[in-house]
């Protein structure tokens, strides 16, 4: 069960704050929600955050203390910037061994990444586009793709997937 909390939830869910992601267990999802989801909020803006019963802004500056355990956003980012920079470091020709390595890191993530909701969304996507280990190029695209489907659903902009180079290893034009 992947649910996220709305003032239309019934039962339990009704007492939690929007935005909340629900687990497979039926709790509270830390690792599936955004900070700014989970913690107590009392200014007089959250409180009219919640009174629209909507979450709080994806503007909204991170204010965690840095030993605070990671929350979905930033565990997502990390992800994203591990798995972009690696294909883009990936060989223009890799080995047998190297695209077996790679599809063992790829086909690994629905089952270990700790969102849970995010592996299973990634597992149903990479049943009908399985990810190609043919070339960096090749690789660093079929990412990209993936990364826009998440993008897509969480109303983020569309990354231009001719511009991975760009942002993951040679850095912008002089
Ligand atoms: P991110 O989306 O983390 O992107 C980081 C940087 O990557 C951006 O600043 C941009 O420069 C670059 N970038 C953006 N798009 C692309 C692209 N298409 N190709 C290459 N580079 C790009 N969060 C949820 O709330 N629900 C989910 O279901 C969910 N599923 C996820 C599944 C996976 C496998 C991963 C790794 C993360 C998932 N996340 C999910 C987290 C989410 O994708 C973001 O990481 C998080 O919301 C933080 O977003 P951000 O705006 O900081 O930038």
């Amino acid at each position: 069960m992947n649910r996220v909390s709305t003032s239309s939830s019934t039962g339990q869910l009704q007492n939690l704050p929007p935005g909340m992601v629900i687990g497979p267990d039926g709790k509270p999802c830390k690792i599936c929600t955004a900070f700014r989801n989970w913690k107590p909020r009392t200014s007089a803006a959250s409180i009219a955050v919640l009174a629209a019963g909507r979450p709080q802004s994806d503007h909204e500056p991170d204010t965690r203390p840095a030993y605070c355990p990671p929350d979905v956003e930033q565990l997502g980012r990390a992800t994203w910037t591990f798995l972009h920079t690696t294909a883009a470091y990936y060989p223009e020709r890799p080995t047998p061994n190297q695209r077996a390595n790679m599809l063992n890191l790829l086909h690994s993530l629905p089952i270990l990444y700790p969102c849970s909701h995010c592996a299973s969304h990634l597992g149903e996507t990479m049943k009908t586009n399985p990810p190609d280990v043919s070339g960096r190029i090749a690789l660093s695209r079929w990412l990209c793709e993936r990364h826009n489907e998440v993008n897509e659903s969480l109303g983020k902009k569309i990354f231009d997937c001719t511009k991975t180079d760009e942002r993951w290893k040679d850095g912008p034009p002089d």
